[in-house]
């Protein structure tokens, strides 16, 4: 099945999933939406009473900023996927708890494996623990890190910057770093995939058979380096 099935199975389950208490105070469940070839995965905190009544991400204010953070370099929501560390809304908006993560957990693990996003932007506190536990955004904020084999770039969420204006300031700052990290993540995971060929091919009984190199870059669906300016 290819990335847009995998996602449509994902989003299936979760707009049903009973595995946790916030199902029975949702309206809709908010599985994530955007281009399935999207290089960039965006992981904010959990829906709020606009996404709740849409069952779509980051429509409300947050939402509304962050659009304008993508339009600022050049990228539209729609080239982009967007989803949430928890699906449904906590009720009043409060934090989403440890549990309701954890029981969540599994279907952003499948979005990640079916997107394979060359960088991960996190949105607040709670997307940046998934990733880099223990890191403070103050800290980490607009720098691209790696973490289990991942690119991540941490931003605040769009939603402080409305209770906090001199932080909007800091996400457009950021976010305009993020197509150079973009590029630099890319160039990494390219780097890693051609060394792994080369070890493959050196390790091979037959080596540098036409076999060996097929299997091994066949598996790879990553564009080309000409094609790695866009976002896809
Ligand atoms: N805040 C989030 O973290 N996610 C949304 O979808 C909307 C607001």
């Amino acid at each position: 099945m290819g990335t847009e099935g995998q996602l449509a199975v994902v989003a299936g389950e979760v707009r049903g999933c009973t595995l946790c208490p916030l199902a029975r105070g949702r309206t809709q469940a908010v599985p994530g939406e955007g281009n399935p070839l999207s290089d960039v995965l965006f992981v904010g905190e959990g829906p709020g009473a606009r996404e709740d009544a849409s069952g779509r991400p980051f429509v409300g204010p947050a939402g509304q900023l962050l659009t304008e953070l993508l339009n600022a370099v050049g990228w539209q929501r729609s080239e982009v996927f967007i989803t949430n560390v928890v699906k449904c809304r906590p009720p009043g908006n409060r934090d989403p708890e440890s549990v309701e993560i954890s029981s969540c957990s599994p279907y952003l693990d499948r979005q990640e494996a079916a997107l394979d996003p060359a960088v991960i932007v996190t949105l607040g506190r709670f997307s940046l623990q998934r990733y880099l536990p223990g890191a403070r955004i103050g800290e980490v904020h607009g720098q691209l890190r790696r973490s289990a084999g991942r690119f991540v770039f941490p931003m605040y969420h769009p939603a402080a910057a409305l209770h906090q204006a001199s932080l909007r300031e800091t996400l457009f700052r950021d976010i305009r770093g993020l197509p150079a990290a973009l590029l630099a993540a890319r160039e990494a995971i390219e780097t890693e995939r051609m060394a792994a060929v080369a070890v493959v091919v050196g390790s091979a009984p037959e080596a540098g058979s036409g076999a060996m190199v097929a299997s091994v870059t066949g598996a790879d669906s990553r564009p080309a380096d000409d094609e790695q300016m866009t976002l896809f």
